[in-house]
């Protein structure tokens, strides 16, 4: 084991491939709110990785559940049944209150799953031409890394020298109903997937009503609605669903002509609460039954300790109310900082819903401004992370009460003021 960050870092930088750039701290330890570095100095989580740990670090439920099954059985591959598959199918249907499941691992491999799924749906029910099926995408979209994905990205950094790239997809303007009214005009059209609120983009929260016009543009044009809610979801956003507003609904309950509902939901992260890799694709009968024996799979997909862990974190969402407490403190969040940016120039705008929030640096996309914030606020004791250059992403877990997130508004403020 390293004995200090320096020497941790000099491993990674000499033994690990240079795909990410990540802030100079190196974490040992985790819990609920806080993790510590290799020497002991204690930190407010303000990124959750990436929204995977909502239920907070090393959640004693999750993690009790995880040590349970580890016990027991681990993996049987889908080549067998196991006892826990059904169960956990079972329960995450009735808990997002669709028909079926399709468990996989990681987020990228549960996008796949629903492309692959749109497609075929569009071959087989919808008598798309064999091959001309197209899916609309949005600008400046994230849904991962494999080649399919990046090939319908606008990031060059994701795309360039991965080609040749995957055909198929067609990519307007976000948060443009017009865009994607006209688009859903071409033939051979499947499936429009999207990001409720744009999260690696830098946190941009459609306009109200933009959601529901996609779910009725799709279901006047006979198209499947995917919903990636992998960042978005499971409590982040102040509601079950960022599709479901500020409910629990997950699109299912008596309001649910105002919100739209997904064909496809993408989930991934929280799912598993962070403690293991669980993603999964739901859908009706209708849809999913185009997926048959030899046509998709995964040798971990839904093992019975994803399953596990699994139930453990969704029970803990709903047990501890943390999509209530999102909502709840995602506005004194809000609130807090659209006050305190009167007092500074040097943030110009406040968005996000729930605890998935960003504030916009006033410096351009290329400066190091935003990085230098993070790295000072690191230094106060609260990890973030800049996306996109000037934006900095605050999603802390949602297990955090009102006075921590007072202390955090805290060493933000003076952090910012330091510029
Ligand atoms: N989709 C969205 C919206 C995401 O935010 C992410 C990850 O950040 C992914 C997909 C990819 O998930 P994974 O990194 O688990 O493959």
């Amino acid at each position: 084991l390293v004995q200090t960050s320096n020497d941790a870092i000099t491993l990674e930088n000499k033994y690990g491939a240079h795909n990410y750039h990540p802030l100079p701290v190196v974490l040992a330890k985790g819990e609920g709110v806080y993790v510590w570095d290799v020497e002991g100095k204690k930190y407010f989580d303000f990124l959750s990785s990436y929204s995977a740990v909502n239920q907070g670090h090393c959640h004693p439920r999750i993690v009790g559940a995880l040590k349970e099954q580890a016990d027991k059985l681990t993996l049987t591959s889908r080549a067998f049944y196991n006892d826990v598959l059904g169960p956990y199918e079972k329960y995450v249907t009735e808990y997002f209150g669709f028909d079926k499941v399709l468990p996989m691992n990681t987020g990228a491999e549960a996008v796949e799953t629903a492309i692959k799924i749109c497609r075929k749906w569009g071959y087989e029910k919808k008598g798309v031409a064999e091959n001309q099926g197209k899916i609309i995408v949005f600008d400046q979209n994230f849904h991962g890394r494999t080649t399919t994905i990046i090939s319908f990205s606008s990031d060059p950094d994701a795309r360039k020298n991965f080609g040749p790239y995957t055909s198929g997809f067609i990519k307007i303007p976000y948060n443009d109903p017009k865009a994607l009214a006209e688009a859903l005009k071409e033939d051979g059209i499947v499936g429009v997937l999207i990001e409720p609120i744009q999260g690696e983009a830098g946190v941009f929260v459609p306009d109200e009503g933009f959601l529901n016009e996609v779910a009725s543009l799709c279901k006047s044009h006979n198209v499947l609605f995917m919903a990636d809610e992998i960042q978005t979801g499971i409590g982040r956003t102040g509601g079950l669903l960022a599709i479901c507003g500020n409910c629990d609904c997950a699109g299912h309950c008596e309001k649910q002509s105002t919100y739209a509902t997904p064909d496809l939901l993408i989930l991934g992260k929280a799912i598993s609460g962070g403690v293991y890799p669980v993603s999964a694709v739901l859908a009706n009968d209708e849809i999913m039954e185009v997926i048959t024996p030899g046509t998709h799979g995964s040798t971990f997909g839904g093992n019975p300790l994803a399953g596990a862990v699994a139930m453990a974190a969704l029970e803990v969402i709903r047990d501890e109310k943390l999509t209530q407490n999102a909502r709840k403190l995602g506005e004194l969040f809000r609130d807090r900082m659209n006050k305190f940016i009167e007092r500074t120039e040097l943030v110009t705008l406040v968005r996000g819903k729930g605890l998935l929030n960003a504030i916009v640096i006033n410096d351009t996309e290329d400066s190091s401004t935003a990085w230098d914030i993070c790295v000072a606020l690191k230094e106060n004791g609260l990890l973030a992370k800049p996306t996109h250059g000037n934006i900095i992403r605050f999603a802390p877990p949602l297990v955090m009460t009102e006075e921590e997130l007072h202390s955090c508004c805290d060493i933000i403020e003076s952090t910012i003021l330091e510029f």
